[in-house]
């Protein structure tokens, strides 16, 4: 299975990054290894001294595809997760001022934390709340409705370049709030005020 992201997705945090609006999609992909699941603690590794929570709907997509029209995108997932894609903000920024991939910064080991998935049968998917709390503090705070690519834009886009394969999961942005995590801090997810995840950074 791969991992497929989507960066800028939600206008409240372009700003608060001061990034540029996107004209299309910005995608990157995290190899398997940056899979954390059933709340597992995360080990802050040595590479970075700053450590970015980015809350994001997690799409996993259901059957094989390739060039899907976003009207018929739909038909592609019928279950989410809430993530988080971890950022090595420093590394990050010191590859962005020289115009280089990201990888490093998005794709190291457990740098996607992961609920379980539920199904969206009886969700409005358009208009769903979800959020992060750190250490009982609310931090981000999201509405589907604020994304800039819907989900089935998303799945066309990226399906015009990567085949997408039953598990692929796709992360698909971030609400405003990021901010560094630190050893001992507990993060708490939640779709609709259900908790998806609960683990501590160790
Ligand atoms: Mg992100």
């Amino acid at each position: 299975m791969k991992i497929i992201c989507v960066g800028r997705n939600y206008v409240d945090h372009i700003k608060e990054l001061s990034n540029e609006f996107p004209k299309e999609p910005v995608i990157f992909t995290k190899p398997e290894t940056a899979l954390l699941k059933d709340n597992a603690p995360f080990y802050y590794p040595d590479i970075s001294n700053d450590i970015h929570h980015e809350v994001e709907i997690v799409i996993k997509i259901k059957k094989m595809g390739k060039y899907i029209e976003e009207k018929f995108a739909r038909n592609y997932f019928d279950e989410i997760a809430l993530g988080i894609d971890f950022t090595a903000r420093d590394i990050q920024n010191n590859l962005k001022a020289k115009g280089l991939p990201w990888d490093l910064a998005k794709g190291f080991n457990d740098s996607a934390p992961i609920s379980n998935f539920i199904s969206v049968d009886k969700m409005d998917i358009h208009n769903l709340n979800f959020g992060l709390k750190v250490n009982d503090e609310q931090r981000q705070s999201g509405n589907t409705s604020h994304m800039i690519y819907s989900f089935e834009y998303i799945i066309s886009f990226i399906s015009r370049y990567f085949t997408l394969k039953t598990g692929d999961l796709i992360f698909t942005g971030t609400p405003a709030g990021v901010a560094s995590v630190k050893v001992g801090d507990r993060l708490i997810g939640d779709i609709e005020g259900n908790v998806m995840f609960d683990f501590e950074i160790k």
